[in-house]
């Protein structure tokens, strides 16, 4: 970017006009006194947000943002290792992928673990939601491998197949931890995962 194209954007709420809390590098902000969501991209563009619900008897303190992604997910040209072909699937899913900063290995431990789930929804919670920093087309990249990886983690072995996601509608969604030592463990899932930084 030239110094002559340099543009400010205000950090303020679309909905409510309070001004949008985040660490430098967070690209989603989640407005701590509505709810309301924004990407930053070129300007800041409202996106739909939901609040995952903790499991009962778990207790949020930390909330993280990730990406909930309605997509139909087809699966097609299944091909076994032994070259047989066997069904594929054409489903309506939603595919959950964490926004913040983890480690890969961690990222897709609970990404499969979310999308497993099937959350309970609701309102977004007022409280800070930081860390974003994952693009909607990142997310959406993730959400494909994490397909592929559980067809390859299917009995049979696969050869090749051919995986499509048609995103329906991308949501932000707040993800409720809590703190044990030094690692989160999302309220939802169960599933340890070291926050970096
Ligand atoms: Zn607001």
């Amino acid at each position: 970017m030239s110094a002559t194209s340099l543009q400010l954007i205000a950090l303020d709420c679309h909905r409510c006009g309070s001004s949008l809390g985040g660490e430098p590098t967070d690209m989603i902000f989640v407005c701590d006194h509505c709810g309301a969501a924004a990407v930053l991209g070129d300007r800041l563009e409202p996106v739909e947000a939901v609040g995952l619900m903790p499991a009962p008897g778990r207790q949020a303190r930390i909330l993280k943002p990730a990406w909930l992604v309605e997509a139909r997910v087809v699966v097609e040209d299944r091909l076994t290792a032994e070259g047989r072909r066997t069904p594929g699937s054409d489903t309506v899913r939603s595919l959950v992928i964490p926004a913040f900063d983890l480690a890969l290995p961690d990222l897709w431990k609970l990404a499969l673990a979310l999308t497993g789930a099937a959350g309970v929804r609701g309102e977004t919670p007022r409280e800070p939601v930081r860390g974003g920093v994952m693009h909607l087309d990142d997310a959406l990249t993730f959400a494909r491998y994490l397909v592929i990886g559980e067809e390859i983690h299917r009995p049979d072995l696969l050869r090749s197949a051919r995986v499509t996601i048609e995103p329906r509608q991308s949501l932000v969604a707040a993800v409720p931890f809590e703190e044990v030592g030094s690692d989160l463990r999302c309220c939802v899932t169960g599933v340890r995962v070291r926050a970096s930084a």
